[in-house]
């Protein structure tokens, strides 16, 4: 063949992040059998959907089967039931936002990797360590990236003290993730200030806003001038347990302009013409799990991991070891142990403990030398690895 390919994708790093530790964790398996292994790497949810949610799901099944309330295709930017809760969750939080922002989509992941359809050839700034999919989306459009440090001087949570003044695109994952950071009100509204003053858009990443408790804020749209200059990607995946089932949402407010063009009508466009929309069982339990009810049984699922990820925070304070997030988030980023890099801890610690965890230096370079360990096992094999951790630290 002679067709031309998207040079960009060579440009790619080699992340084998999640393939290596499977094979790290397969030979010890295979020279341990009888160890009983602790994953605490998982990034996924592991308790099942809130009852609500089941239940709207199969009633949605059940109006599908019946041919006066069977549904085709979905809007491209979602049903306005769907929006409707959406509006209003953001309206318990003290947050307004309108229908005509939101845009409902089938995860986080598919927004913010769809977004740079939108923008052309801008500076992108991003922090480092982060979720890779702001860099690999940005890398396979042969944009310009630059990183943003996260460090312990900085608790992990980089400031735009010391930037250039040029307009930029600017990515922020607040919490984060790998970290579990999050920016306080005055943090998040020095952000805001500098995008307003050089003209900058920030693709704000809340996809982990259940954990928040109320003292950080819920949203960027809490801060003043946000609309003019931020769009919010969320998702459902954390907040209800939909890692299996599919929805997110991202809101572009119509204030935000580049120039006389509306982001918001590029973005409808981008959509109409590339997306067919959620189905509809998936946007009725979306409905369920952002009502007043849905949203009492969600967060029992989340103060379980909340809970787990208080027992490890706990436990590394005690011994004195630096770690960020485990308070507001499911992640605890945690400094290696004296003289050991993030493999080389990786590889103490599932040989001497038995547990699985995730490398930092596989979330970007200024992670290396940390380790990112999260909340979403059992509470006994959250206990039980912290008995083998105290073994060894
Ligand atoms: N953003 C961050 C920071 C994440 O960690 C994840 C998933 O782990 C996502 C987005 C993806 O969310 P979704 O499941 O809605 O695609």
């Amino acid at each position: 063949m002679k067709i031309k390919i998207n040079e960009n994708f060579n440009n790619l790093s080699k992340n084998y992040l999640f393939s290596e530790i499977n094979i790290r964790v397969k030979k010890y398996i295979e020279n341990n059998p009888d160890k009983n292994i602790i994953r605490l790497g998982i990034g996924d949810v592991t308790l099942p959907l809130p009852k609500i949610v089941v239940d709207a799901i199969k009633k949605a099944a059940d109006e599908m089967a019946n041919q006066k309330t069977f549904r085709g295709y979905p809007p491209e930017y979602g049903y306005e039931f769907l929006k409707d809760s959406v509006r209003n969750y953001y309206g318990r939080k003290n947050i307004k936002i309108n229908n005509e922002d939101i845009f409902i989509s089938d995860g986080a992941k598919s927004d913010l990797g769809n977004i740079v359809d939108i923008f052309a050839d801008n500076e992108i700034y991003i922090p480092n360590p982060v979720y890779p999919v702001y860099l690999d989306s940005n890398v396979m459009s042969g944009r310009n990236i630059n990183y943003i440090e996260g460090n312990k001087e900085n608790n992990f949570l980089p400031m735009p003290n010391g930037l250039d003044n040029n307009p930029k695109i600017i990515y922020l994952c607040s919490p984060n993730n790998p970290t579990g950071s999050l920016y306080n009100y005055d943090e998040l509204k020095k952000w805001v200030d500098y995008a307003i003053k050089t003209e900058s858009l920030i693709i704000y990443d809340n996809a982990y806003e259940a954990f928040i408790d109320g003292k950080y804020p819920h949203s960027i749209f809490e801060i003043e001038g946000a609309k003019t200059c931020a769009i919010e990607v969320s998702s459902l995946s954390k907040m209800a347990g939909f890692t299996g089932v599919r929805c997110g949402f991202t809101i572009i407010p119509t204030q935000l302009k580049s120039g006389d063009t509306k982001i918001n009508d590029l973005w409808k466009r981008r959509q109409a013409t590339k997306f067919n929309g959620v189905s509809y069982p998936v946007q009725r339990a979306a409905e369920a799990a952002l009502s007043i009810d849905g949203e009492k049984e969600c967060l029992k699922n989340i103060n379980y991991y909340k809970n787990n990820a208080k027992l490890l925070a706990d436990f590394f304070k005690s011994k004195g070891i630096y770690y960020t997030g485990g308070n507001n988030s499911p992640y605890i980023w945690l400094k290696c142990k004296e003289g050991y890099n993030s493999w080389e801890f990786f590889d103490y610690i599932l040989n001497n403990a038995s547990i699985v965890t995730t490398p930092g230096s596989g979330f970007g370079v200024f992670g290396e030398g940390y380790l990112r360990i999260t909340a979403f096992n059992t509470l006994e094999n959250t206990k039980l690895a912290i008995e083998r951790l105290n073994k060894i630290l």
